[in-house]
């Protein structure tokens, strides 16, 4: 028994996996191949897919957005649990590596509802929010470049409507927040993130320790 969150041997991960995560075929095979790229860490676990997968469905998600793609993964556990009328705005700066997801998406049947932007994530958003996308979206994962996280945190807040989702990944950001001897500008932007949601009134919030570290708060 504990009363704080699990440290997971390999053992118990596996166990966690092999019970505890439903993860499509399709999926399981775009994550593997993504394993073998040299940028593999950028990828989201299964568990945390099926994490988000369940958030989405919780709260009837149908127009999502995300903000960096990298090989497709989020993207495509998320458009699966999607209704088929669902959407994901998917922001990502690499042709390179978005295309490697895009036959698994088509593979899932689920093509149809990434609408992939390539370009800064901010001026994408900011194109939406000037085309009256305000208050129109249920759902937003951010991953991307850190140091940009509090632009795409307020955009997105900006487009969700009330009761919406946002969840950010890597707020942990492998145990550096509290390393006081990094002041790069990826972990400051990380850690003033965190304080800032933790104080911010216009969501609920909570940093879940999975993966390395999912930031959710909800729209109020
Ligand atoms: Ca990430």
């Amino acid at each position: 028994m504990s009363t704080r969150t699990l440290s997971l041997t390999d053992d118990l991960y596996r166990y966690l996996l092999a019970t505890g995560v439903r993860e499509s075929d399709v999926a399981r095979r775009l994550r593997e191949a993504t394993a073998t790229l040299p940028m593999a860490r950028m990828q989201i676990s299964p568990e945390q897919g099926a994490f988000m997968q369940l958030l989405v469905r919780l709260i009837g998600a149908r127009r999502t957005l995300e903000v960096g793609t990298f090989t497709g993964y989020s993207a495509l556990v998320v458009a699966e649990t999607l209704p088929p009328d669902g959407t994901i705005l998917a922001c990502d700066v690499s042709a390179e590596w978005t295309a490697i997801g895009r036959p698994y998406w088509e593979q899932a049947g689920v093509a149809a509802r990434i609408d992939l932007r390539l370009a800064p994530a901010l001026d994408t958003l900011d194109a939406v929010l000037a085309q009256g996308g305000a208050h129109r979206f249920d759902f937003a994962f951010i991953d991307a470049d850190k140091a940009n996280y509090d632009g795409y945190y307020e955009r997105a807040l900006s487009l969700l409507r009330t009761g919406g989702l946002i969840a950010i990944d890597n707020t942990l950001w492998g145990g550096a927040v509290i390393d006081t001897a990094r002041q790069d500008p990826d972990t400051a932007a990380i850690r003033a993130l965190n304080l800032k949601l933790r104080h911010d009134p216009r969501v609920d919030m909570v940093l879940v320790p999975i993966g390395d570290g999912l930031m959710l708060a909800r729209k109020r």
